[in-house]
Order: C-alpha cells, then sequence, then structure tokens
C-alpha cells in the first residue's frame, strides 16, 4: 500500500533519516510486524517564523517496494552512423544538446576548447597559487563549462515544471543524490559535479557521438547566409546538418567573430559589481533567528534586491548566485583580468557566506562604449576587469574592503580573513569601480543593512570584481524555431547568447536547440 502525506516538521526530525522514518512511520501507524519504506518527495524550510519548520512532502511504502524516484533511464540509441549536428561549447547547454540529439536520433559532434574535467584541475590550481590564467581551460572554459566547478545550485526561475523534472532526472542517472529531487532549492556541490559531467561525457561517447577537447572554434564556414560548419584553430573544417553555438558568456573571441562575419548580434542589459563575504555564523543567525544553526539545518542563503538612483537614474541593486558555506574563486578567462564568482562543495561547511552583489548596466552606461556597437557591455566588462587587474599589479590578489568602512568611504586598516585563495589587498573600492556601479552598490548595501544587522558592517567585506553574472551580448534568434534571425542552421544557445542564466536553463534550452534543429533539419531521424 502507498501512501502520500504533507507535514510541517521541525528541522531535527525532517534532516535525520532515523527520526523521521521513526515519525512517519508513528502517523500513520505502522507496525512493528509491517515493513515500511519512507521517503521525502519535497522538502523547503520555512523560515519566516522565529521557529523553523521544514515543510515535507512525503510517500510510504507499506508492505510493497518502492517505486524509482526517476523515470528517465539512460536508454539512449546508438547514433554512430547518423546525420551530425555541430555543438561549439560543452558547457550545460553544450552536453544537454548533445544528449537530447542523440535521443532524436542525430549524432553530436560536441566540440570544446578547455581540457576534460580531471586535466582542468591543475589549470584552477595555477590560477590560485601562481596567478597565472590559461586562456583556454579556467573556472569557466573546460568540460563542464562555467557549471562544473561552479557552486552546483540547481534552481531557476522557468516555469516549465516537467522539463526542469527531466533535467534533474538526468543528473541523477549520472550520479547525483535523490536528494536534488526533493528540496526545493537543489545543490550538487562543487566537488560532486566533475564526476556527474564526466559521467555525462561518457553517456555521449557511448551512444557513438564525439566529444573533442582543447579543441578550439576559430571560423565559421558561412555561405549565403547558411551555417554549414565551423573551422578549428588547426585550420580543420567540421560540416554538419546544424551548429548549436553553446560557448558561454566568456567567449569574447566568439561575439567578436560573429561581429567579424556579420552575424547579427546585440548589446543586452546585465550587472556588475563585488562578491560580499561575511561569517555564514552571521547569515544563519540573521536567517534563522537563532544563535547557532546547529547540526540539522543547511547553511542559510538570502536573497537582496533594492532600488537606487545614481545621476537621476533608477538602478537595482541585488544579491546573486548567493554561496552559502563557500568559497570565492578567481573567475577570469584570460590574463590581465580579475573576475570573481562563487562556489561551495555540498556539505556546505566552509565558515563563509558569500554572494554577488551587483548593479544593473544601464545603457547609459554605454553611451562612451558606442563605438564598439553589440559589443559595448562587453567593451565596458573588460575595462572594469582590467582596470581592477592593472590596480592589483596583474595579479589575481582581489582588491578588498570591509563592508562598514565602504559605506563610510574609509580604507580599511586591515581586511578579515577570506575564503579567496589569491589573497586580498586593502583598496579603496570607490576608486576600483566605475561610479556608476560603486555609488548604487553603497546605496545598496546600505539598505541591506537596514534590513539585515550586522550585514553593512565590517563583520563583513566586498570582493572585487565580479563582472560576468550574465552576458553582454546577445545572439538574436527566432522565437519559434531558435534559428539564428538571419543565418539558417545556427542555433544560439545557452548563456552566451542570452536565453539562460545558470545551469538549469542552459541546459534546458540545450534541449530546446536541439529538438528543434532535428525537427527542421533530421526530421526522419526522430526515434520516437
Ligand atoms: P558555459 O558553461 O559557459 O559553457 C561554454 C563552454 O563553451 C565552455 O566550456 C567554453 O570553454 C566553451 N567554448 C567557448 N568558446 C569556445 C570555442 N571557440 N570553441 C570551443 N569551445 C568553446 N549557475 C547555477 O545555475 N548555479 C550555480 O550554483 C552556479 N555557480 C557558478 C559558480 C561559478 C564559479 C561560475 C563560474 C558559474 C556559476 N554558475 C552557476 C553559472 C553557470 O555555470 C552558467 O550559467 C552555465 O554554465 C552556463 O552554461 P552554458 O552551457 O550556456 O555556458
Amino acid at each position: 500500500m502507498k501512501k502520500q502525506l504533507s507535514l510541517v516538521l521541525e528541522p531535527e526530525i525532517a534532516f535525520d533519516q532515523d527520526n523521521f522514518v521513526n515519525k512517519v512511520k508513528d502517523i500513520l501507524q505502522v507496525s512493528t510486524t509491517e515493513e515500511a519504506h519512507v521517503r521525502a518527495i519535497k522538502r523547503s524550510i520555512d523560515a519566516r517564523g522565529r521557529q523553523v519548520k521544514v515543510n515535507v512532502e512525503v510517500e510510504a511504502f507499506i508492505n510493497e517496494a518502492p517505486t524509482s524516484m526517476i523515470e528517465f533511464t539512460k536508454d539512449y540509441p546508438n547514433v554512430s552512423n547518423a546525420p551530425q549536428a555541430i555543438i561549439v561549447g560543452a558547457g550545460p547547454a553544450g552536453i544537454f544538446a548533445a544528449l537530447r540529439l542523440i535521443e532524436l536520433g542525430v549524432k553530436p559532434i560536441l566540440i570544446e576548447r578547455g581540457k576534460d574535467v580531471r586535466t582542468r584541475r591543475r589549470d584552477l590550481a595555477a590560477i590560485n597559487k601562481d596567478h597565472y590564467v590559461n586562456p583556454e581551460s579556467n573556472y569557466c572554459f573546460g568540460e563542464g563549462g562555467a557549471g562544473t566547478y561552479s557552486d552546483g545550485k540547481l534552481y531557476t526561475r522557468s516555469k516549465k515544471r516537467g522539463d526542469i523534472r527531466r533535467i534533474l532526472e538526468i543528473f541523477v542517472a549520472h550520479g547525483a543524490t535523490e536528494e536534488i529531487l526533493v528540496d526545493a532549492h537543489p545543490h550538487i556541490g562543487t566537488n560532486k559535479l566533475p564526476k556527474i559531467v564526466a559521467e555525462l561525457r561518457e553517456s555521449i561517447k557511448n551512444a557513438g557521438g564525439e566529444v573533442h577537447f582543447e579543441t578550439k572554434v576559430t571560423d565559421f564556414i558561412l555561405e549565403q547566409n547558411t551555417l554549414k560548419g565551423v573551422v578549428l584553430g588547426d585550420g580543420r573544417e567540421i560540416k554538419g546538418i546544424g551548429v548549436i553555438l553553446a560557448t558561454g558568456h566568456s567567449a569574447r573571441d566568439i561575439f567578436e567573430l560573429c561581429q567579424h562575419r556579420n552575424i547579427y548580434i546585440e548589446a543586452k542589459p546585465f550587472a556588475m559589481g563585488v562578491r560580499i563575504e561575511h561569517p555564514q555564523s552571521l547569515i544563519d543567525s540573521l536567517q534563522y533567528h537563532r544563535k547557532e544553526r546547529g547540526q540539522y539545518l543547511p547553511a542559510a542563503s538570502y536573497s537582496l534586491v533594492a532600488q537606487t538612483y545614481f545621476k537621476g537614474v533608477q538602478r537595482g541593486v541585488f544579491s546573486f548566485c548567493m554561496c552559502p558555506g563557500g568559497f570565492i574563486v578567481p573567475a577570469a578567462t584570460a590574463p590581465g583580468e580579475l573576475v570573481v564568482n562563487g562556489m561551495s562543495p555540498s556539505r556546505r561547511d566552509s565558515k563563509f557566506a558569500n554572494s554577488g552583489m551587483v548593479v544593473a548596466v544601464n545603457d547609459i552606461d554605454l553611451e562612451p562604449y558606442k563605438e564598439y556597437g553589440a559589443l559595448a557591455g562587453l567593451q565596458l566588462q573588460k575595462e572594469q576587469e582590467q582596470r581592477a587587474c592593472q590596480m592589483m599589479n596583474g595579479t589575481q590578489v582581489a582588491p578588498a574592503q570591509l563592508v562598514g568602512d565602504f559605506l563610510q568611504q574609509k580604507v580599511s586598516k586591515e581586511l578579515l580573513e577570506t575564503s579567496y585563495q589569491p589573497g586580498l589587498s586593502s583598496s579603496d573600492m570607490l576608486d576600483v569601480l566605475f561610479p556608476h556601479i560603486g555609488k548604487p552598490l553603497q546605496d545598496g548595501i546600505k539598505q541591506f543593512g537596514q534590513k539585515m544587522k550586522g550585514y553593512g558592517t565590517n563583520l563583513g567585506q566586498i570582493i572585487g570584481i565580479e563582472s560576468r553574472t550574465s552576458s553582454p551580448v546577445r545572439i538574436p534568434r527566432d522565437k519559434e524555431s531558435l534559428e539564428h534571425v538571419i543565418v539558417k542552421r545556427l542555433y544560439p544557445c545557452g548563456e552566451g547568447a542570452g536565453y539562460a542564466g545558470g545551469i538549469m536553463s542552459a541546459a534546458m534550452d540545450g534541449e530546446r536547440c536541439a529538438e528543434q534543429l532535428v525537427t527542421r533539419y533530421a526530421p526522419n531521424s526522430h526515434y520516437h
């Protein structure tokens, strides 16, 4: 017999497997002679009241075997001899596009400039320890894209429940824990992602797809507004029935290539600012209304938004990609740039809470960059990153300032301990940041400090530059067919093209592009 119920539980019951199972058995009055398999199928924390509660939807199988949590099976057809399509970029968008092409009977040729997940690790160590940024292999480039050594938060604002569930199930089938199907804010963690990404790659290869690492696309084969294929760094040409361009928001050379080859692109709104780091214990006490979070509750997170004005123009300031119990990492993709981002391990057990704290870039900020056309925002972003790096003598040491000092415009005498490995240097962040970023940031953080006691004080520090929140460029496509508005057989995809903002939305966009490509250019390949 299968039973379902909704419960509101104390954290020590909801998050302790034995306590949880015993509680459910008690409620259902399961006798000692009966066998019961109890599991949570949805779980969310409600920290609005003084007492933190956990809402749990439960499934119990009494005297019967539990069904599988996932419907998805890794039952991929062999596509070795099928027509081939090209995918540029092995981030979440590219990988999920490849798997979907396979399901629909098309062979993916996945081309990635960076290295496989394991080899890539050494280049990350080099950035952290030697301040050396390899422009082909870093926190953004390499197998799994920016999603591999990321935080691995798997939530999205998308309301497409079926599509979200599908992506989560594919992750589970490739080694992620079933918890990601349960938690309202699923999270994999940077320590677990590389193995899952490698499993996804194996599925592509086992089905007859091709995956090429350390292979960079440097040109397009364009014939009368139709994309026939791509040219690689070594001059080789690869042709296919279509090209899914999933190169991410940091592939500046691809945006430049589009501009150079007259492939229509547009400037797009984005945001820039800093990372803000506090002790996790402060955030826990603020969010859970208790001194310590205890052993059951996860590290607390927050999400903040404020409106500010600078030179008469309204500017949103907001927290972005908050990483409870995490680390700040150097995420530049070329020497001479300084970019920070955040990540956390699956246990979220570092003593630091960090979050992006960014300001929307407005059209008037792009005025001085008009000559760059669609690349105006990209140029502004680049100049801010280079300015910060120059001020740090070309190293990956990050400029930083205590939050209270920043609000009072005082350079900090000393900084706090940090999770950022390359180190910090006390700086006047209003000098480092462009005024249209620095000033609104000050106003925004002041407002957040009024809502969260201690947030706007010297208990925290800001660390620059968080500049890669989203792509400053859009590669426009048709709403229905997802094909580029002018160039046929080109499918701009994922975050770089401006159609995703995170792992889940990029993965879902990859699947959609694959489906549209097959519908239009390989309709007979469908496996139904
Ligand atoms: P990308 O992941 O950027 O992948 C693009 C790929 O294309 C790269 O591997 C790149 O090497 C390759 N490429 C570029 N140019 C070429 C070329 N010319 N030839 C061949 N290959 C090329 N998102 C979340 O949802 N949750 C998080 O917790 C989270 N944390 C993050 C933490 C960090 C440190 C970072 C850096 C990002 C984080 N993100 C997070 C953002 C997330 O990783 C991205 O939104 C997502 O990876 C975008 O996917 P994508 O496939 O569109 O592009």
